[in-house]
C-alpha cells in the first residue's frame, strides 16, 4: 500500500512550525464531530495532537473528495497518514495541559490507512480504563499498549535496560546469552519442562536462572559476564510474580563480596537516578544503600524485606515481663518464647472496635493474640487506677494494664520508647512466629500512619544470610539462596556439628519492602561443592547425575567468583509505583499462569502426542 510517510511526528510540533505543511502517520486517538467542524486528537508514539478537518474548505487536488468519502471511516483508534498546515489555536483554545496545545494542524488531505471496529475498551480514556477488567486488557494487550501510559511504560523499561548495558559495557562486561532449553537449574520452584522427542521420557528444563552457565563462563575465564536473562519458575503466582521474568544476570571472577556490592550499588543508583531524571519521575535520587545483616534485619524489623522508609522498630520486653502477673506473658517467656511489640504512633486514640479489627488482621498475619496497651499523657489520663503515671509523665492504659506492677509498665514504655498518643501491640510467640506477625503489623502501621512516602526509594543491603534452613516437612537442610553459594570460611567448621550456624557470603537487596536483588559469592571447590550437596541430602550419586559437570569443572582451576541478579520488573515497578508486575509487561499472564491473548496453554493435536512419545495418564478414580 502506497501512503505519504511522516515529515514529523505528532508529540515534537510547537509554535515554531507555523505555516509549515506537515505529514503525520498514527491513529486517531479522540474524534469530535461539531456539525461543521471535525476535530481529532491524532497519536503516535511520541504524543499527542489536535487536527482539524474544515469541511467546507476546498481541498487539494482530489482532497476534497477522498475526505467526504472516507470521512465516516475516521473512528476512534483508525490507523491515518495526513497532511496539512500547522495554524496557531486562537488564545482562548489553547490547551496549557498539551505539550503541542499552541497548535493544531489543518488537514488538507488524509488516507485512512487502516479502519478500525469499535474497541474493546476506550483506549484514550484513563479514567474509564481503570474500571476494565484486566483480562480483557491482557487479551487485547496491542490495544492497550496504545495507551500513552503503557508506552511511557514500556519506554522506561527500554531505558533501564539501555542504562544498564551502558554501565556493564563500560566496565569491560561481556553480554553472552546462555541456553534456554537446558536442565534443571535449581532456584527453588518447580522447573518448567519441554519434552524431547528423539527420547521420549526424556526433557529439557527452561532455566530458573542462568545461574550454572554464568559459573561455568567464569571457570572458562570470561571473568565478566552478564545478560539480560528471561527466568523461568512455576510457582504460586503474587503481585509481584510471573511464570517468566526479567532479570540482569552478572557475575565476576576474582572478586570478594565488597567487590560485587560496590559494581552493583554503583549501577543500580546510577540506572535509576538517570530514570528518574530522564522521565520526570516525581522521586527523590537515591542515597547510598543502608546495610543490614540478616540477623540485624530479623531482629528490628521481623523480616529480611524492611520497608527502611521509616523506623518503627521492634521492640522485646520478654525479661521486663516474665514476672509479671499477666499469665500469657509469663508462660510464654517460661517456654522460651519472647515478647515482642510495636509501636503505633497516634493510635491510643483507636477505639475498641479499631483495636478489634487491628487484632483480628494480627491473626490473619498469623497471630495467636494480640495485646494492646496505650501510652498518654498522664495529664490527660482518664481512668487513673487503671494505669500508672511514670516518671516520664506517661500514664499507660489497657485490659491488661491491671496485671502488671507500675515498675514492670515503666520498663515497658522505656523499652519500647514509646511517647504519649501510642499504642503498644504486643504478641508473645517463638521468635521468628512473632516475627511473621509484627513485620506484617509494622508495614500496616507503616501505611496507616502515611510512613510509606513514595518519593523515596529506600534500598539496602541485607548481608551474612544463613547458608541453610531446616525444612520440616522433607526434615532436611535447604538452601536459603541456592545450593552454589558460599560458606563464610570462618563458619564452615560447624558444617557438621550444627549447619544452621553457618552464615553465608550471600546479599539481597530491598527496595521500600521488596526484594530486588539476590546474589553470593559461589563456592568454586569441587570438594566443598560436593560436601554442600550432602549436606543438602544430596547424595553422591545425584551430585553426579544432576551436578556432574560443574563438580568436574571446578577441578580445572575455577577461580574465585560472585555475582549477583536484580530482578528488572521490579526494578521497573518500584520506579513507576506500580503495585502488580503485569503493569510493566508487555504481555504478561494471568491467574496461575494463563496468556489471554494468545489462548496459551493450548492443547496440542494427537500428531504430536505420538511423535512426542507421551500419553496422559488415567485420571485417577
Ligand atoms: N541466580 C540467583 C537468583 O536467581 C542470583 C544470583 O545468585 O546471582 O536469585
Amino acid at each position: 500500500m502506497s501512503f505519504l510517510q511522516r515529515t514529523h511526528a505528532c508529540g515534537d510540533l510547537r509554535a515554531a512550525h507555523e505555516s509549515q505543511t506537515v505529514i503525520l502517520n498514527g491513529w486517531a486517538h479522540r474524534v469530535r464531530d461539531l456539525g461543521g467542524l471535525f476535530f481529532v486528537d491524532f497519536r503516535d508514539r511520541t504524543g499527542i495532537v489536535q487536527l482539524v478537518f474544515p469541511l467546507s474548505r476546498p481541498g487539494g487536488e482530489g482532497g476534497r473528495g477522498e475526505r467526504a468519502g472516507d470521512m465516516a471511516n475516521i473512528r476512534s483508534e483508525a490507523c491515518l497518514s495526513v497532511s496539512g498546515t500547522v495554524r496557531m489555536r486562537n488564545e482562548s483554545t489553547r490547551n496549557p495541559k498539551m505539550a503541542t496545545g499552541d497548535i493544531e494542524v489543518e488537514i488538507e488531505s488524509f488516507s485512512v490507512l487502516s479502519p478500525a471496529k469499535i474497541l474493546p475498551f476506550p483506549v484514550s480514556d484513563e479514567d474509564q480504563m481503570l474500571g476494565v477488567n484486566e483480562e480483557l486488557r491482557i487479551k487485547h494487550r496491542y490495544l492497550d499498549i496504545r495507551r500513552p501510559k503503557m508506552y511511557r511504560t514500556l519506554a522506561l523499561r527500554a531505558a533501564v535496560i539501555r542504562k544498564i548495558r551502558a554501565f556493564l559495557d563500560e566496565r569491560d562486561f561481556l553480554e553472552i546469552e546462555t541456553p534456554i532449553i537446558t536442565r534443571s537449574t535449581p532456584e527453588g520452584a518447580r522447573d518448567y519442562l519441554v519434552p524431547y522427542r528423539i527420547e521420549p521420557g526424556k526433557f529439557y528444563a527452561l532455566p530458573q536462572s542462568p545461574q550454572q552457565y554464568k559459573q561455568l563462563l567464569m571457570v572458562a575465564g570470561c571473568e565478566r559476564y552478564y545478560q539480560i536473562a528471561k527466568c523461568f519458575r512455576d510457582e504460586s503466582q503474587r503481585a509481584d510474580r510471573q511464570p517468566e521474568f526479567t532479570q540482569l544476570d552478572l557475575e565476576m571472577s576474582f572478586v570478594h563480596q565488597e567487590d560485587v556490592l560496590s559494581l552493583s550499588e554503583d549501577l543500580l543508583r546510577q540506572v535509576c537516578n538517570e530514570v528518574i531524571a530522564e522521565f520526570g519521575l516525581p522521586l527523590d535520587p537515591i542515597e547510598p544503600f543502608a546495610r543490614l545483616s540478616y540477623d540485624e534485619a530479623i531482629h528490628l524489623y521481623g523480616c529480611d524485606k524492611p520497608d527502611l522508609r521509616f523506623g518503627l522498630q521492634l521492640f522485646d520486653i520478654t525479661d521486663e515481663v516474665r514476672e509479671s502477673e499477666f499469665s500469657v506473658f509469663r508462660t510464654t517467656a517460661e517456654k522460651g518464647g519472647l515478647i515482642r511489640g510495636v509501636r503505633y504512633p497516634g493510635g491510643s486514640g483507636l477505639s475498641r472496635k479499631d483495636i478489634g479489627e487491628l487484632e483480628t488482621l494480627a491473626k490473619e498475619f498469623g497471630a495467636k493474640g494480640m495485646a494492646t496497651l496505650s501510652v498518654e499523657d498522664s495529664g490527660e489520663a482518664t481512668a487513673p487506677e487503671s494505669g500508672y503515671v511514670s516518671a516520664g509523665g506517661l500514664s499507660v492504659k489497657g485490659s491488661i494494664a491491671k496485671f502488671f506492677k507500675p515498675a514492670e509498665l515503666e520498663a515497658i514504655v522505656k523499652k519500647s520508647r514509646a511517647e504519649a498518643g501510642d499504642l503498644l501491640l504486643l504478641i508473645a510467640d517463638e521468635y521468628m512466629a512473632g516475627n511473621n506477625v509484627l513485620f506484617r503489623l509494622r508495614n500496616e502501621i507503616g501505611d496507616r500512619c502515611g510512613l510509606r512516602d513514595k518519593r523515596k526509594l529506600n534500598f539496602c543491603w541485607i548481608l551474612d544470610f544463613p547458608l541453610v534452613e531446616w525444612d520440616e516437612a522433607t526434615q532436611t537442610w535447604s538452601p536459603s539462596h541456592h545450593p552454589f553459594t558460599a560458606p563464610k570460611d570462618e563458619d564452615l567448621l560447624y558444617i557438621d556439628s550444627d549447619p544452621g550456624r553457618i552464615r553465608a557470603d550471600c546479599y539481597d537487596v530491598v527496595c521500600n519492602g521488596t526484594e530486588m536483588a539476590s546474589g553470593s559469592i559461589r563456592i568454586h571447590r569441587s570438594d566443598v561443592q560436593a560436601k554442600i550437596f550432602t549436606l543438602l541430602g544430596i547424595d553422591p550419586a545425584t551430585q553426579q547425575e544432576r551436578f556432574g559437570h560443574i563438580l568436574e569443572a571446578f577441578q580445572y582451576g575455577a577461580p574465585p567468583h560472585g555475582g549477583i541478579a536484580p530482578g528488572i520488573d521490579r526494578l521497573v515497578m518500584v520506579l513507576l509505583d506500580e503495585e502488580n508486575i503485569r503493569e510493566v509487561m508487555a504481555f504478561p499472564k494471568i491467574g496461575q499462569g494463563y496468556d489471554p491473548l494468545m489462548d496459551a496453554p493450548s492443547t496440542i493435536d494427537e500428531a504430536q502426542w505420538a511423535e512426542l512419545g507421551l500419553a496422559l495418564r488415567p485420571a485417577k478414580p
